[in-house]
């Protein structure tokens, strides 16, 4: 199945079923890492917070979820511009944090969000991406639990955007080759 968003065309690469199952065992995973501590459940917006919603409901731990906002990125391009982090509301001191991503492509975002939250004192700061580029990634730092590892090809769908559109989408496509 194939989609058009402005003019371009995407086809199915993961389905709504396919991400839940591994939401589920996501969930479970970081529910059996983490037993018997409470979980700071850090979203960065926009783009997780589908994931984020979904990830939440199969993590069986007491937890407090949040979203702050970091922006590196314009249309099909990573820009390898990162700004500040933005409604770091919780105190994260002395606590485990989990930092949940939509993807991970070149890992900028992440570098510079990792060291940033590092400066509050977390007692732990682990990382859950959805999605993981592993050819687009620049560093050589671990991500602690990683959904899909995917071709270094644009996806939209599933809480990612094109252009601002696609947020919807219960499955995830990618952008077709001409
Ligand atoms: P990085 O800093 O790792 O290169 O990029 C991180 C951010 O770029 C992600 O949080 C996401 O917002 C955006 N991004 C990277 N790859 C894609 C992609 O294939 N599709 C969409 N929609 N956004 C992406």
């Amino acid at each position: 199945m194939s989609i058009r968003i402005n003019n371009k065309e995407f086809e199915i690469y993961l389905s709504a079923e396919v991400i839940n199952q591994r939401n589920s065992q996501l969930g479970q995973l970081i529910t059996q890492d983490f037993a018997g501590v409470e979980l700071v459940v850090l979203g960065i917006l926009n783009g997780s917070f589908v994931f984020m919603a979904d990830l939440c409901r199969y993590i069986d731990l007491p937890i407090s979820a949040t979203f702050i906002k970091i922006s590196s990125y314009s249309s099909t391009g990573s820009t390898g511009e990162v700004r500040s982090i933005l409604g770091l509301e919780e105190i994260i001191e002395g606590k485990n944090v989990l930092i949940v991503e939509d993807i991970v492509d070149t890992g900028i975002s992440m570098d510079y969000l990792f060291k940033a939250l590092s400066e509050f004192n977390p007692a732990k700061l682990s990382i859950v991406t959805l999605l993981h580029k592993p050819d687009a990634f620049k560093f050589n730092y671990s991500l602690d639990y990683v959904g899909f590892e995917i071709p270094n090809k644009f996806v939209v769908g599933y809480g990612l955007d094109y252009d601002g559109l696609g947020r919807n989408l219960p499955d995830i496509y990618q952008l077709s080759t001409p």
